[in-house]
């Protein structure tokens, strides 16, 4: 199906509060470009190069977003005009990203990335690790960054049983960290092509979907 087609008809469908990233990771710029004038304005990319590039060939009222895990020393390539980092998941890539945010006099919008699927590899923070890393000075004292809310991907497999958990689960946990941040603590970032009616149910408010928009990633 036509990328303007499917963009229409998810801003059609997803419920109000719900806000699409387009997760363009691997697609050529024609393609975000048919989003973007199917009014598509929120791109998600999983890789650092590929984010520079396309953010200087696109239009400049796009909303950059990072999606995928990040290196420290490509921090500094993206912080001038990242949107939202949705994959910060360690004490160090926090420092860094609030490091180079501060040298540039920027506040950057993040999310905490939190580990609940089954897989071992896949990313995240163990919430308890999480949790007593806020706690600590170290990070109240972080000013240039902002933390909006908190990502995470279900277990890879077919029984939605095992999904809707893993999105309970992160939703527990977003509801339990809410009260130690202010008002801008409002994404739950959850929910992929596969499963985001499921996670919508469970209350994300940030769906990142990749294949069911652009087709098939060609690596
Ligand atoms: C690739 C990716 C997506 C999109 O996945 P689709 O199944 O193509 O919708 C969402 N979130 C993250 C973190 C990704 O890396």
């Amino acid at each position: 199906m036509a990328i303007s087609v499917r963009i229409k008809e998810l801003h059609a469908s997803l419920p109000q509060g719900v806000t699409l990233v387009a997760v363009s990771k691997f697609h050529p710029v024609e393609s975000l470009k048919e989003a973007y004038e199917a009014g598509q304005r929120i791109f998600g990319e999983s890789r650092v190069q590929e984010l520079v590039v396309k953010h200087e060939a696109l239009p400049k009222d796009i909303e950059w977003q990072m999606i995928g895990h990040l290196q420290t020393n490509k921090v500094r390539q993206i912080v001038p005009f990242v949107s939202l980092i949705q994959s910060v998941d360690s004490v160090r890539l926090a420092e860094c990203i609030n490091r180079e945010a501060e040298r540039i006099g920027r506040v950057v919008d993040i999310l905490l990335e939190i580990h609940v699927a089954q897989e071992e590899s896949k990313t995240g923070w163990k919430y308890p690790e999480l949790v007593t890393f806020l706690q600590d000075e170290g990070f109240k004292s972080l000013k240039n960054i902002r933390v909006r809310g908190v990502m995470g991907m279900a277990t890879n497999t077919d029984d939605e049983a095992v999904i809707r958990a893993d999105f309970e689960q992160l939703a527990k946990h977003y509801n339990e960290l809410k009260p130690l941040f202010g008002e801008a603590f409002d994404t739950l970032s959850m929910g992929m092509s596969d499963d985001y009616e499921l996670a919508i149910e469970c209350g994300s408010t940030m769906v990142r979907i990749g294949s069911s928009i652009f087709g098939d990633r060609i690596y």
